[in-house]
């Protein structure tokens, strides 16, 4: 883990300190989800996900502000990703551990 990792394991994950990284990972949505079909992408196994942008993101991610563009309309999957969460200490430790794109620990 580098250095930078090693911190950030210590803290606590919250939302408003981190960059959104659980919106980098695969959201297979269902048919009770209501997300608007072009921030949506077909896999070639036919399960229909969240489309991603160049980035890495979420294409429904609001870049600015570090938070989700469509809130109220986010899929389950989103909905039940609990901040801190054992997962979410996981994607955000391994995120910091491979320091391609920096966490911010604001
Ligand atoms: S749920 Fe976790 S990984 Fe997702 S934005 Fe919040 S702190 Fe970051
Ligand atoms: S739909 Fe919203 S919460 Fe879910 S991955 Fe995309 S930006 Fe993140």
């Amino acid at each position: 883990m580098s250095r930078h990792g090693a911190r950030h394991a210590r803290c606590a994950a919250e939302c408003s300190r981190c960059d959104a990284v659980c919106c980098r990972l695969t959201v297979v949505l269902d048919d009770d989800d209501h997300v608007p079909e072009h921030l949506t992408e077909l896999l070639p196994g036919g399960a229909r996900v969240m489309a991603h942008g160049a980035d890495g993101w979420c294409v429904a991610l609001d870049a600015e502000h570090r938070n989700c563009g469509i809130y109220d309309d986010r899929p389950d999957t989103c909905r039940r990703f609990v901040m801190n969460g054992p997962y979410c200490r996981s994607v955000r430790s391994e995120h910091a551990a491979r320091g391609t794109i920096p966490l911010l620990l604001r």
